[in-house]
């Protein structure tokens, strides 16, 4: 197929319902690790063509979302300081930190600065040297080389004003605590096609092998979605256990060589707390020692912060797949886009802004 169009056509997307129901005969639960696959799962009424007994379960992946509250109240901090620039993407501004967010920061004078891409805040640090410019790194394996790009610029321009909060998370140790979460119950998973296109499928085999569960690296319109529930079913049905890759437009099973290589280059794995969810081994990416003079949580003395959730948000049980998010008793009715409590509310690939806008509308 050539274009997208014809991964939004409704007769091919039922004709992919018909195969579901024809092979699916049991109570299953798969979860779609990415927000943005929620998000079109709700958009396109996606559930509407499945079995009854087949669940959709909808994961963690919302960078956004499951972003420390620590990182953000630090990125407040900094950001209200006299000599400090802070660059940040939209999305960050309107999620609550422990007391404010940051778009209440700037309201209040802070200097918070709008990028589309990490070498933004590369060029607004060469045009304020008298300034520290701060660049707020969130996402996942996906904008990890990007951003490793953003350090490496800094560095060939000598850079001396130029800092990194590195809030990069990784997706298969998130999957991993998921899987050793004996509260949830899934039958496969459909892994984001994004991440896999950096990272390649060898970490996913690691895991379906070790955890005896069907993974599909999935799209993200909805043809790619209901054929990777498609094969995700016809995996349990043949009673199989592996690696497939739905996504093959862009997906290779290797990855993106040069993006790994840059990855491994300038971040070092650490430990991470995920919002909601709790520090996870291994999940997370700091600069190198070689790049520290770079990182804004060495380089910056802090105040103590806070973590806290604000009233009955059950952003940790919805990043979780355990509950749903019309589940909430805040949702709908103190947490709105307009007054978020938590970040699923917020971003764009967050679970209760998706059910948010298109429950309704679907609705
Ligand atoms: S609806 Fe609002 S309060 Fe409830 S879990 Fe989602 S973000 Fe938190």
């Amino acid at each position: 197929m050539k274009y997208i169009d014809e991964y939004r056509n409704q007769e091919l997307i039922k004709a992919v319902s018909d195969k579901i129901h024809d092979i699916s005969t049991r109570k299953i639960s798969i979860m779609e690790i990415c927000g943005g696959q929620t998000h079109t799962i709700l958009k396109y009424n996606l559930e509407e063509f499945l079995p009854a007994h087949l669940t959709l379960i909808h994961g963690p992946g919302c960078p956004v979302c499951v972003t420390p509250v620590n990182f953000i109240d630090k990125a407040i901090e900094l950001s209200m300081r006299e000599d400090v620039i802070l660059t940040s993407y939209g999305d960050m501004l309107r999620v609550p930190g422990s007391t404010k967010n940051l778009l209440t920061a700037r309201a209040n004078g802070a200097d918070i600065r709008l990028v589309y891409s990490p070498l933004d805040s590369v060029k607004i640090a060469k045009s304020y040297p008298e300034k520290k410019v701060v660049f707020f790194a969130i996402g996942f394996e996906t904008t990890a080389p990007a951003n490793a790009r953003a350090v490496l610029e800094a560095d060939k321009l000598n850079l001396n004003n130029y800092f990194m909060i590195c809030s990069h998370m990784l997706v298969p140790p998130a999957i991993v605590a998921l899987l050793s979460n004996t509260q949830i119950k899934l039958d496969g998973i459909l892994a984001a096609g994004h991440v896999c296109t950096v990272m390649g499928l060898s970490e996913y085999e690691i895991l379906s092998d070790k955890y005896h569960i069907p993974i599909v690296a999935t799209g993200f319109e909805p043809l790619d979605i209901m054929n990777a529930i498609y094969l995700t079913v016809k995996q349990i049905a043949e009673k199989r256990c592996e690696v497939e890759n739905q996504y093959s437009r862009t997906v290779t099973k290797e990855g993106n060589i040069k993006a790994k290589e840059i990855i491994d280059k300038v971040f070092i794995k650490e430990d991470r707390e995920w919002r909601g969810i709790g520090t996870i081994i291994n999940s997370g990416l700091r600069l190198r020692d070689e790049y520290k003079k770079y990182d804004a949580l060495i380089n910056f003395n802090f105040e103590k912060t806070g973590r806290i959730e604000k009233g009955n948000c059950i952003a940790g049980e919805i990043l979780q797949g355990l509950k749903k998010p019309d589940k909430c008793s805040s949702y709908g009715k103190e947490c709105k886009p307009e007054h978020p409590l938590g970040a699923p509310m917020v971003s764009s690939e967050g679970a209760c802004a998706a059910y948010y806008r298109y429950r309704r509308i679907n609705n």
